[in-house]
């Protein structure tokens, strides 16, 4: 998905250029290439310049090779089905859950107070994971910080 300078953490600075604020460097204040290196918004290859209709190459993007045709169907059955692994272990509550794809491990969110499947990631180097909440259809590349969807 194209990430756009009116998305997210990107609103305030669209803003700010719009509003004439923009100080990082006066000079280029619309060379987006330099807002992006500012804001480190590497996720995607594609960014719409909020001053043209273009969509330009995002030269410091760097492809998500992990999240590239992963489907539900490529996860394992979940380890803990409906459970945090650890959380289960240190008898810890959880919020939302995450399943790795490598290996099916379950952990908890980072809004859970054991974060275990960044931890997980940190310890393991597993690069994928996915919401396993009802509904969900999200993966999530803790390498590349990117988000993809599920088919
Ligand atoms: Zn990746
Ligand atoms: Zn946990
Ligand atoms: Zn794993």
């Amino acid at each position: 998905m194209p990430r756009f300078l009116s998305d997210g953490p990107l609103q305030a600075i669209a803003a700010d250029i719009e509003a004439g604020r923009y100080k990082a460097k006066p000079s280029r204040v619309f060379h987006f290439e330099d807002i992006l290196e500012a804001h480190r918004v590497m996720q995607s290859n594609e960014v719409r310049c909020i001053h043209c209709p273009h969509l330009k190459e995002n030269p410091m993007a760097k492809p998500c090779e992990h999240l590239q045709g992963v489907t539900a169907a490529d996860f394992p059955p979940p380890r803990t089905p409906d459970a945090c692994e650890e959380c289960l272990k240190e008898g810890t509550r959880w919020v939302e859950l995450r399943e790795c794809q490598t290996c099916g491990h379950v952990g908890c969110c980072d809004s859970s107070g054991g974060k275990h499947a960044t931890k997980h990631f940190h310890e393991t180097g597993h690069p994928v994971m996915r919401s396993v909440m009802p509904g969900a259809t999200w993966s999530w590349c803790y390498v590349h910080e990117a988000e993809g969807r599920l088919a």
